[in-house]
């Protein structure tokens, strides 16, 4: 590959000379092509009948093909698939390689002018991501100027009527597809490596039609590290070795990687953001796979409001477009509409939706071939174990496999899957995408105008509406208590290519006071929409179908930080600057001596300090307290004796505020002792760990990271102070230490060179936690050491009634997936809120666990049913035959309306309650409100009185140490900055967590 190769050479290829096809079934060419080339004799381009036959071959059931990709043209001078690999994409469900991806695009890059590659990135892992141009030579010669058009066309603020009427003429559209963000749905990348060579080759005026008049961009993986430990496992079983599974897909997390929308912290997420930022394509479509047998996306709503309204019925335009033209060639099972929402912003494709083009996706009947199927719903669920998946894939080989009897004939579904099912295989797969993906292309190149200008429209509309309807802007104090996480949401916003402005004189508008230096946030640019659905809050109305994800996210609230939402325009005219770098938090020591003291902000950054300088003593006060005229809050870092030479630069680097004394104050403190940290994963599902260990290694945080089936062990306490157990699969009962059998290792091998590198591998992961597993952890617990857990860790010791008083709750019809819960900080003398200056706290919630205090509790009582009128509407009316009554019986009763409990309160408001709690009872350190009608910020939220009053964070003590217990999500996707604080305070305070009991038990110095 290589990124700015030039090309002074215009090499032809032999075919392009000899051919342009008149193939029966083709579109006739439109007439600026035809003059263009009137000179080229008619000649029909040659198949390559061994790729063509073996096409065919491939294809069990011959419904499942179009005359697009029924053939492929012969190149003397491109090599094709089948010549540099060997085979034809979709053949018994070959999967490559990446680096033998990138090794054929290198191939076409050289011998075609029509292709051009570049590297957008690394994983990290460390292993390149890339991006593949198509079009015709002039455009791939003079792409820079096309990437310019499509980047002037982006902000209408700048462009004349005039001007930008003629770059809508003179432009290209961008076609950006992304394959295998996922790593066990694996036909893109193989459909991908011949759509590149299809339409660098191929001489079909439908072809040339896409060649000629819109620019394709293709990363053929977005998931690189998982996709090559997908291979590993494939190449491992046609060995007929043991697999050693998908433990890990990238390095951090599995199916979620299509959930980092909101917080971008994934290296893939960033480099396709890079990428579309460069290229300002009209279209960025990600390619997944589980339904039957292709949907193409619209979704049943509802959709996001920010969503632009262009844009929806572009999402109808294509996606019809896509149905009808394969339902024409009589392909059964397209469809749309029935399957996923449009509401959270949190998927990779959402890069384009709220940057005003148009994302979508696919999701194809599977490639390799999953048993049983797609999960029921036909929602993308839990990741499959890649066993069952190359099982399934032995199986279809050629003759393929049966699927898809039984589909409903719906009005989003017009050509369901006939009765007796069809034949599928990996090349049906193929047929099946690149047929429907070629036509979207060829309906984007054709409409070359309107694509471009509903792109400028809808940029210039969200000008507009910024301009004209409130809110206008977004205020973020600089100087508020939490000014490194301030600064760092404003340059998340930045990253997104949102202007952020700073305040150049103090003003007010509104009853809000601007201090020079706020960032403020105008409304009045294209990314508005952005920033309103970042900033603002979510009404997520129950009564909806439900929801295929999270409910709310608003990033002030998750992320702790101050923000004004202002609504008079008049904020236009006020003084400001456009920021030109990114924002750093300045940090600062104030006075003079040899004692440091450093405000607790909860500010990540305090974390990273402390463990950059292990070495160093350091003491957390108890009590608030006065010094120098500033009042600190409980819980600030005490330096004595400090080396101020070597310690200032780092506090002036992160953003820290310290005041420097001769003398050490005067109130009640414990030294900060440095804890060994040990790390629990599972072997079967390591997804929401990977998110909670991401934080960790990007704030350089060590921790010895090891299987559960390790903890069995035992001897825990001889080597960790801290235990971090984060939600996961968590097997006691009927999980023992194997006797016998046979070892299942994940490890490296010359067959599996990409597993086992990162971030852990094992002679045998089977095991699981176990009995043993549990006991070894009390026994650690009773010998003084903290276990911090959450989700499904969180309620580990109370089911196993280890915990006295604490229970897991019994809840009815509680409705609140994935919201923005308000909590209160109730007790306050515990050092998990050090630094919390506040009463309420905004809090992830998702799937509890639910734990009371003082209560029976009632054992497990997770996965009620949902409260009626909740993710209602029959979505496929036909499918299910409406029951009928009697004139006996009669219909049964309309169920009741669902509750309320919405309503929110106001962020910070409902001064919190501090409790001191006993000697040795458990603390609850965080609490909903008692007002059911008080407890939801943003999101959905029903049956709150379930949660009402009830804890949301406990610790309890155990023994010498202690278990903390989360009952929300301090971690979650990268979204919830606010929260681990909560986490990090009790990791560096974990021998001192009695600290502010009414009776301290012996706590530390
Ligand atoms: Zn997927």
């Amino acid at each position: 590959m290589n990124t700015q190769r030039s090309r002074h050479v215009l090499h032809i290829p032999l075919a392009l000379g000899l051919a342009f096809a008149l193939a029966i079934g083709s579109y006739a060419a439109p007439a600026a092509q035809r003059a263009r080339t009137a000179a080229a004799p008619a000649q029909v381009q040659k198949n390559d009948e061994e790729y063509t036959k073996r096409i065919l071959d491939a294809t069990p059931d011959k419904r499942i093909l179009t005359e697009l990709v029924d053939h492929m043209p012969l190149s003397a001078t491109v090599p094709s698939p089948l010549k540099f690999l060997g085979y034809v994409p979709g053949e018994n469900n070959q999967v490559t390689y990446h680096k033998d991806i990138v090794a054929y695009y290198e191939a076409l890059d050289k011998a075609s002018d029509r292709v051009l590659l570049w590297e957008i990135g690394r994983t990290e892992e460390g292993r390149p991501m890339v991006a593949l141009a198509v079009a015709d030579e002039a455009t791939i010669r003079d792409l820079a100027r096309y990437k310019q058009i499509t980047a002037e066309l982006s902000d209408p603020r700048k462009l004349s009527e005039e001007r930008a009427r003629e770059l809508i003429r003179t432009g290209k559209p961008i076609y950006y597809v992304t394959g295998s963000l996922h790593s066990s749905e694996a036909g893109s990348p193989e459909m991908l490596i011949e759509l590149a060579f299809r339409l660098a080759v191929e001489e079909t005026p439908f072809i040339q039609q896409i060649r000629n008049n819109c620019i394709v961009v293709i990363t053929p993986v977005a998931e690189v590290d998982g996709h090559e430990r997908y291979v590993d496992n494939r190449r491992a079983a046609d060995a007929g070795q043991p697999q050693p599974g998908m433990t890990y897909w990238g390095k951090y997390v599995a199916h979620d990687n299509n959930r980092d929308g909101i917080g971008k912290g994934l290296a893939l997420t960033q480099n396709i953001l890079k990428t579309f930022l460069d290229l300002h394509p009209q279209v960025l479509h990600d390619l997944h796979e589980s339904v039957t047998l292709l949907y193409t996306s619209t979704g049943t709503g509802p959709y996001n409001p920010e969503i632009a309204p262009v844009l929806v019925t572009e999402w109808w335009w294509l996606a019809q477009t896509e149905v009808m033209e394969m339902t024409k060639r009589g392909v059964p099972g397209v469809w749309t509409y029935n399957f996923y929402d449009g509401w959270v912003p949190n998927y990779m494709f959402w890069i384009a939706v709220t940057h005003n083009s148009i994302g979508r996706f696919y999701e194809t009947q599977s490639y390799g071939g999953r048993a049983g199927g797609p999960p029921p719903g036909g929602r993308e669920g839990a990741p499959p174990a890649a066993a069952t998946a190359a099982a399934g894939a032995a199986q279809a080989g050629a003759r393929g496999r049966g699927v898809g009897a039984g589909q409903s004939r719906e009005w989003y579904r017009p050509f369901p899957v006939p009765p007796e099912g069809v034949q599928w295989s990996g090349r049906a797969n193929i047929n099946m995408q690149q047929s429907a993906i070629l036509i979207a292309m060829n309906a984007v190149a054709k409409n070359r105008e309107m694509f471009l200008e509903n792109y400028y429209l809808k940029n210039k509309m969200m000008v507009e509406q910024g301009r004209t309807r409130p809110p206008h802007a977004y205020v973020i104090p600089a100087r508020q208590r939490r000014r490194v996480e301030a600064a760092e949401l404003a340059n998340h916003l930045r990253r997104e290519a949102v202007e952020v402005h700073t305040a150049t004189a103090p003003f007010s508008i509104g009853n809000v006071q601007v201090e020079a230096g706020d960032y403020i946030v105008r409304l009045d640019q294209p990314y508005g929409g952005l920033v309103r659905t970042l900033l603002g809050v979510q009404w997520y109305p129950e009564q909806n179908p439900r929801p295929y994800d999270d409910t709310g996210w608003s990033l002030p609230l998750l992320r702790n930080v101050k923000t004004y939402r202002i609504d008079d325009p008049a904020v236009f005219e006020k003084p400001m600057a456009l920021a030109t770098a990114d924002f750093k938090a300045a940090g600062s020591i104030t006075g003079s001596g040899g004692t440091l003291v450093i405000e607790h902000t909860t500010d990540s950054n305090l974390a990273v300090f402390r463990f950059a300088n292990a070495a160093v003593r350091m003491y957390a006060a108890e009590q608030p307290f006065e010094l120098a005229g500033h009042r600190f809050a409980a819980g600030a870092f005490i330096i004595p004796d400090a080396d101020r030479a070597r310690l200032e630069p780092q506090i002036r680097d992160l953003g820290l505020l310290a005041w420097a004394t001769d003398s050490r104050p005067n109130v009640p403190m414990h030294e900060l002792d440095l804890p060994r940290i040990g790390y629990i994963h599972s072997w079967t599902s390591t997804q929401d760990e990977g998110w909670v260990r991401m934080v960790f290694d990007k704030l350089r945080i060590p921790y010895s990271y090891f299987g559960d089936n390790i903890v069995r062990q035992g001897n825990l306490r001889a080597k960790y102070d801290v235990i971090i157990y984060p939600n996961g699969p968590i097997q006691v009962d009927g999980a023992e230490a194997p006797t016998g059998g046979t070892p299942q290792p994940y490890k490296k091998t010359e067959l599996t060179p990409n597993i086992g590198t990162a971030p852990d591998s094992t002679e045998d992961r089977r095991g699981g936690l176990g009995r043993d597993g549990l006991r070894a952890l009390e026994e650690f617990v009773a010998q003084g050491g903290l276990l911090i857990t959450e989700g499904s860790a969180a309620s580990l010791f109370p089911e196993y009634r280890l915990l006295p008083g604490v229970a897991v709750d019994q809840v009815e019809g509680l409705f609140a997936p994935g919201s923005v819960l308000k909590v209160l900080l109730s007790d306050k003398t515990s050092p998990i809120l050090y630094g919390y200056d506040q009463n309420a706290l905004g809090v992830m919630y998702k799937n509890g666990p639910n734990l009371i205090v003082g209560g029976r509790g009632a054992g497990a009582g997770r996965g009620a049913a949902l409260p009626p009128g909740v993710g209602g509407g029959n979505l496929q009316p036909m499918a299910t035959p409406p029951r009928l009554t009697t004139l006996e019986g009669g219909p049964p009763p309309a169920p009741a309306a669902a509750a309320g409990g919405r309503g929110a309160g106001a962020f910070g408001g409902r001064g919190g309650f501090a409790v001191v709690a006993p000697a040795t009872a458990a603390r609850v350190i965080l609490a909903y409100p008692n007002d059911a009608n008080d407890l939801l910020l943003s999101g959905a939220l029903v049956g709150g009185d379930n949660l009402a009053g009830k804890p949301a964070l406990i610790d309890a003590p155990l023994g010498k140490g202690h278990v903390v217990m989360f009952g929300v999500r301090p971690f979650w996707r990268y979204e919830t900055q606010g929260s681990f604080f909560l986490a990090f305070n009790a990791i560096l305070n974990w021998n001192d967590l009695d600290a502010g009991r009414a009776k301290p038990a012996a706590a530390g110095p």
